[in-house]
Formats: C-alpha cells, sequence, structure tokens
C-alpha cells in the first residue's frame, strides 16, 4: 500500500507537454491539455483521423515517430499513449531520470502522476482518485456526482469570480465573508441561475452584499451531539457543525461526532465530565460570549440533550440577558440512546407505565430525591450519575421499599461500539459493577424492563450477568 497522492491543479497555459502516441487514448488526453491550454507535441508512428487534422492545422506539433530523449528537453508534463510495453518503460525511465511527471496510461507502476476522473462545471472542477487502487470506485463516484451537481455551477462559479474583489472590499473579515458566501449558496441565487435568469441572480446577489455588512454579531447554537454514534446526531445538529467557526464541547461528547465538524472551525474542549463546577460553567459562558460578540457563530455542543442535565438553560439564560441570539437543537439523551442500544424498552405494556430521568447529583443541584415516589412499582428508573453513587441508590430505594431483586442494568459507553451493558438487580449489581471495573460516562437503569436486555439486546457485546439467577451475585 503506497502513500495517497498529493492532489494539486496544473496551470499547463503555454506549456510545453510532450505526448507519445497517436491512437484514441492519446487523442483523449491532447483534448484535456488543449483545453488547459498546454502547448502539446506527439511522437507517434500514425496519428489517428482527428489528431492527424489538428496537425495539419497547427494546433499540436507532430515532432516524429520514433522517441529519443532529448525530446524530452524543456517538457513540463510527459505522457505516454502506445501500446508499446517496452516503449512505455523506456518513455518513463528517461523522463524520470530528468524529473519531469510522466504518466502512462493505465500502468500505475509508470506513473509518477494520475489524471483522475473529473466532474466539470465551468471552471469547476472535482477530481477523483484512488490513487491507482480502484479506478472503478472513482469513476463510480464521478457518475454519481455527474447525475447529482446541476450545470449552472459553471455559471455560478463565473458569476462569484466577477464579483470575488466587490465583496472582497466591502466585507474585509474573513469570518464575515465565509458567511456571506454559506448564505449565498444557501440562498436563492444558484436557483435563479438554474433557471437560466442570469440579471435576477445579479441583483439578489447584490441585494446580498448590501445587507452583509449589517450583519455582523455572533449567535450561538445549542447542539445536543447525541451519547455517541455519530449517526444518532440530527440533521440540524450536522448542518450547524459544518457551519461552525468555533466549537464548545464537552468531554462527553464523541471523537465521531466532532470529526463531522467543518474542517478550520476552531475546537476547545471545555469540560472533562459532567457535573462540572461553577468555575468552569462561567468560564464556558465566558468564552460563548467572547466569541458571539467577536461576530463568531459558535456551537455550544454538549453530550447527549442539552436539555436533560446539562446546564443548557442556564446557558441560554446568560445568552439572552447579554442580547446573544441563540438556538437549540436537541439530541438523542443518554437514557434514550442507551436503553435503544441495549436493548432495553423503557416503557412496557406490562411492566412499565412510566419512565423518569433522575440525576444522582441531585444533592449538589438543589434538593433531596423523591425516594418514595421512586419506589412504587411499575415504573423505569433511569439515573444518570457517577458509578460511586450506585450503592447508595440501591440502598434508598430498597429502604423506601422496591424490592432487592428489582432488575436493573448499567449500561456503560452506550452506543458507542466498546459499550457494555451489566444486568443483575438492585442487589447484585453494585457487585458486579466493581467486579467488571465499569467506568465513566455510564447509565443505570432501574426496573423489571432492565431484564430484557439479556433477550433483546442487539448490538455489541451480549449483556453480562442476568436478572433472575441471583447466585451468581455472591
Ligand atoms: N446531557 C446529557 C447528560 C449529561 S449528564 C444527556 O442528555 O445525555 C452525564 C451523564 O450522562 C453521565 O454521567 C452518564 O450517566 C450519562 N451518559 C452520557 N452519555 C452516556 C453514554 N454514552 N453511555 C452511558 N451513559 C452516558
Amino acid at each position: 500500500m503506497g502513500h495517497p497522492l498529493f492532489p494539486v491543479f496544473l496551470d499547463l497555459a503555454d506549456r510545453r507537454v510532450l505526448v507519445i502516441g497517436g491512437g484514441a487514448v492519446a487523442r483523449r488526453k491532447i483534448e484535456t491539455l488543449e483545453e488547459a491550454g498546454a502547448v502539446v507535441e506527439v511522437i507517434a508512428r500514425a496519428l489517428e483521423p482527428g489528431l492527424a487534422g489538428w496537425a495539419a492545422a497547427g494546433r499540436i506539433r507532430h515532432l516524429g515517430t520514433e522517441f529519443a530523449p532529448e525530446q524530452l528537453e524543456g517538457a513540463w508534463l510527459v505522457i505516454a499513449a502506445t501500446d508499446d510495453g517496452d516503449l512505455n518503460r523506456r518513455v518513463h525511465a528517461e523522463a524520470s531520470q530528468r524529473r519531469i511527471f510522466v504518466n502512462v496510461v493505465d500502468e500505475a507502476p509508470l506513473c509518477s502522476f494520475q489524471s483522475p476522473a473529473r466532474v466539470q462545471r465551468g471552471r469547476l472542477q472535482i477530481a477523483i482518485s484512488s490513487g491507482g487502487a480502484a479506478p472503478m470506485l472513482a469513476r463510480h463516484l464521478r457518475e454519481r456526482l455527474e447525475r447529482e451537481l446541476d450545470d449552472s455551477l459553471g455559471a455560478l462559479a463565473e458569476l462569484i469570480e466577477e464579483h470575488r474583489e466587490p465583496i472582497r472590499r466591502r466585507l474585509p473579515d474573513t469570518q464575515v465573508r465565509r458567511r456571506f458566501f454559506e448564505s449565498l449558496l444557501a440562498g436563492e441565487v444558484p436557483g435563479l441561475l438554474r433557471r437560466g435568469d442570469r440579471p435576477a441572480a445579479v441583483a439578489a446577489l447584490h441585494a446580498l452584499i448590501d445587507g452583509a455588512d449589517r450583519r455582523q454579531s455572533g449567535r450561538v447554537a445549542l447542539v445536543g451531539a447525541g451519547p455517541g454514534d455519530a449517526g444518532l446526531l440530527t440533521l440540524r445538529g450536522l448542518r450547524l457543525l459544518s457551519q461552525a467557526d468555533v466549537i464548545l464541547h464537552d468531554g462527553l461528547v464523541s471523537a465521531e461526532v466532532l470529526a463531522l465538524a467543518r474542517r478550520d472551525a476552531e475546537r476547545i474542549a471545555v469540560a472533562k465530565e459532567a457535573g462540572c463546577h461553577h468555575a468552569t460553567q462561567e468560564q464556558i459562558h465566558a468564552l460563548m460570549l467572547a466569541h458571539a460578540r467577536a461576530g463568531r457563530f459558535v456551537v455550544r455542543l454538549k453530550g447527549g440533550d442539552p436539555f436533560v442535565f446539562g446546564r443548557g438553560g442556564e446557558e441560554i439564560a446568560f445568552l439572552r440577558s447579554h442580547g446573544i441570539d441563540y438556538e437549540v437543537v436537541p439530541g438523542i439523551t443518554a437514557a434514550l440512546g442507551c436503553a435503544a442500544y441495549a436493548g432495553i424498552p423503557l416503557t412496557h405494556r406490562e411492566h412499565s407505565q412510566s419512565v423518569r430521568f433522575v440525576t444522582a447529583h441531585a444533592r449538589e443541584e438543589g434538593g433531596e430525591l423523591d425516594w418514595a415516589c421512586f419506589a412504587r412499582p411499575k415504573q423505569t428508573l433511569v439515573f444518570y450519575m457517577g458509578l460511586k453513587g450506585l450503592a447508595r441508590v440501591r440502598d434508598k430505594l430498597v429502604a423506601h421499599g422496591r424490592p432487592g431483586t428489582t432488575p436493573a442494568a448499567i449500561v456503560e459507553h452506550g452506543t458507542r461500539s466498546e459499550q457494555r451493558v451489566i444486568v443483575g438487580t438492585l442487589d447484585t449489581l453494585p457487585a458486579l459493577a466493581r467486579q467488571h471495573a465499569l467506568r465513566s460516562p455510564s447509565l443505570l437503569i432501574v426496573g423489571e424492563v432492565a431484564a430484557l436486555a439479556s433477550e433483546l439486546h442487539w448490538f455489541g457485546a451480549a449483556p453480562i450477568g442476568n436478572a433472575t439467577d441471583l447466585a451468581q451475585a455472591a
């Protein structure tokens, strides 16, 4: 396996390119070279009719019938498209010796550059390469893009090129300019060009430019990243991540989700774990404010859902009090993600008619929990918590009358490839958690439904333990 190729687009205008071969393949290459403005010289024993015509008209020069290494002098690129293997190898060797990039058509080992599959819309080009590994795959992608990309993109590229300088002058700040181009592309201009109404497109573009320097203040989006599996992110969350200038993310946000964000967005990790203390929360507020006031689009990316034990409410209250625009994008909260990926239905016609999301940090967050209420049967309890609280939760529930034999499960790293599920009962679970050295983040699910994981699990490793075999606990 070689390295991936280094991608470039070459400016070949008025540069000499040597082509060896005069058949249909050579002709296709020469067409593309001519389009790029290259000065094409050909060495071939025979020229196919099209090429012969071009040579006669002086569009290309037919240097001769036999390849001689001196002909390489002064060439920027060489392409060999002959069916003579020895000749191809010679061309490759002589060109390489002179440090001239060479392509022997369809002979990857004899190429120091490759020509990609490409999709072209005017000046806009998309080049696709598999580095010679799977040319069919590159061609397949090319066909898909051909179907998907509208013809008017060329006109769009041209329109933008014409207005680049005025836009740069009016919007000197790069972030502001980038947002301008985003709204240009998401707005009506591309559609107007698609319909062929260039005057209307130009007018709409001018209106946008006039409006853009008035919209300079930043804003913040609180986005729920879900519990880990990037597939659980919402489409809106994904879109905002691809637009963000700055991303302030929790420790709970998975690397997989972060990888979906705009590449050059500034990423700032703001808290290691849930339940961050006040200093940190204040720093988060200050960061959001500073970046938004600098005109940036800030995505505050939080594990799970921003409004479930995420202090999202405090964050938007702070933004509101400082006059910063905000929006909230919900996420799949850990309870929903972990239950689904562990095969534990949170409600069940026979076993559970309600479900509660409980924080085991209630005391820190203002108030003791209503344990008597939690101890009632036929309900599912989901505890967001550090594992250290586990024995205390068990003691409280049992003391208030929930049987020690009530099934319970812990889901560690839910929805992620390393997910582990441990099934037991209120009585057995703390020992099982210790024995298997469970770590954060972990979620506790208490109720008859927890036992169903043994039967209904489908994701990752099968659950450890079960809710009936009490002997196992000891
Ligand atoms: N806003 C988040 C919760 C933050 S509180 C949400 O809606 O999910 C942090 C707690 O969430 C962790 O201590 C853990 O109990 C739980 N948690 C978050 N992600 C988890 C995951 N992938 N697996 C198990 N528990 C998780």
